[in-house]
């Protein structure tokens, strides 16, 4: 099974000095074989990892480019295929077209395929061209017999970072017998609506973060440029960023350990891109990211559980099925919050119903293929299931929707569903 850790690092001066050299020349061979690949295209020639591979091979020997040299070739080559699929998740549709790295604004990190020995006697990690080893704190050891796949070193405001991927014998789990199951929907004014009734917000991890950021980023444009001040400035708005960051990851991982726990099935939509790249709103921009890292937790600790997680594709119109009587409904603007189903006059919850929807249709594609049990007595694939099974609405972390205002009718529909 294929895991991953990351460890705070603590380089020297001259160390740090040689792994922001690793930053930049990471970004300056993705870029320039980014603008290759798109003027090759124009020319009608299709450049592959192996003909770029070669490529890079011609510009390290050109004098303007002798400094690519001081670095680890394979995490240059780390960088080309960070392009190749990079380009392959934008033709399957999962990822917008790739964009040139900048200095400022990019993640500035760089990755090292092999030749990495993470030493807890000395509590260092040794990586290529850092023979001597950089300073790690280990606050969780690697478990026995894993093998160190691929590392990623990052920089977050003066912070260091090592990720790294391993692998151990450890089998994945058999999938268990399916007893009870949940559908999530991004909701459109907060994170996350489990098919329960449960709603995740968005803010909690943003409200009082939000504040002190704007009050630190009105105090650096106060500053003059160029100034000691204003460095300090920058550092401290870069420290809160990190506080959102952690924060925010903080929360994420209680939500998937909550749902992972608490259902054995799990139904979500696909990350919609083309709907990301329209929404400009910056909240819905940040649930927007928080969606994509919720998702990948969700995917790998159902695993490391023998949960079942299945993604129903984003084309399924989750939003205008009735989950109750199942009548299509038809299209809704964005601001119809709620709506009564023409066939059965139920009223529903707009991301309430969406849930459920695909919960029912994530469900219903569940079968032998999949070698998954169901237990059917207990899950109930019918449309009319509502609200759930004995884990509705058990939460820590999240509020139970308020639908006081749906009709009396839905709720004797419900109790008829569960009856
Ligand atoms: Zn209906």
């Amino acid at each position: 099974m294929r895991s991953a850790i990351k460890y705070r690092i603590y380089p020297n001066v001259k160390q740090k000095e040689l792994i922001h050299k690793h930053f930049g020349c990471f970004r300056v061979v993705y870029n320039h074989f980014l603008d290759y690949r798109q003027k090759q295209f124009a020319l009608g020639i299709k450049e592959t990892y192996f003909t770029m591979q070669k490529q890079l091979t011609i510009l390290k020997a050109q004098q303007d480019y002798q400094y690519l040299n001081e670095c680890n070739s394979q995490s240059l080559q780390m960088a080309l295929r960070q392009l190749v699929s990079a380009f392959d998740n934008f033709f399957a549709k999962r990822a917008q077209y790739p964009r040139f790295k900048s200095k400022k604004h990019s993640k500035q990190s760089f990755a090292i395929p092999q030749n990495i020995i993470l030493d807890p006697l000395t509590k260092r990690v040794i990586i290529p061209k850092f023979k001597e080893g950089i300073k790690t704190r280990i606050h969780r050891k690697l478990p026995n017999g894993a093998v160190i796949k691929q590392a990623f070193i990052s920089c977050v405001a003066d912070e260091y970072y090592i990720s790294l991927s391993y692998e151990t014998n450890e089998p994945i789990p058999k999938s268990k017998i399916i007893k009870n199951a949940v559908g999530l929907d991004m909701g459109l004014e907060s994170l996350l609506i489990r098919s329960d009734g449960v709603v995740y917000q968005t803010q909690k991890f943003l409200k009082d973060k939000e504040a002190k950021l704007i009050k630190y980023q009105r105090r650096l444009s106060k500053k003059k440029k160029g100034s000691n001040n204003q460095k300090k400035a920058v550092k401290k708005v870069a420290k809160v960023h990190l506080e959102i960051l952690r924060a925010r990851e903080d929360y994420l991982h209680k939500i998937s350990d909550e749902i992972t726990n608490q259902y054995d099935f799990i139904g979500l939509e696909t990350l919609n891109v083309k709907g990301m790249i329209r929404n400009k709103h910056l909240s819905k921009s940040i649930a927007n990211v928080a969606w994509g890292k919720l998702i990948s937790m969700l995917i790998y600790k159902a695993e490391k559980k023998g949960k079942t997680l299945m993604q129903v594709d984003k084309f399924f119109p989750s939003s205008q099925i009735c989950s109750y009587c199942g009548t299509n409904t038809g299209k809704k603007p964005l601001h119809i919050r709620s709506f009564t189903c023409p066939q059965c006059h139920t009223k529903h919850n707009r991301d309430l119903n969406a849930a459920i929807n695909i919960r029912n249709y994530a469900l219903g594609i569940i079968d032998d293929r999949y070698k998954i049990k169901l237990d059917k007595s207990r899950v109930g694939i019918t449309r009319s299931y509502a609200c759930g099974d004995s884990t509705s609405g058990v939460s820590k972390y999240g509020n139970i929707i308020d639908t006081s205002y749906l009709s009396q009718k839905q709720e004797a529909q419900v109790s008829l569903a569960l009856g």
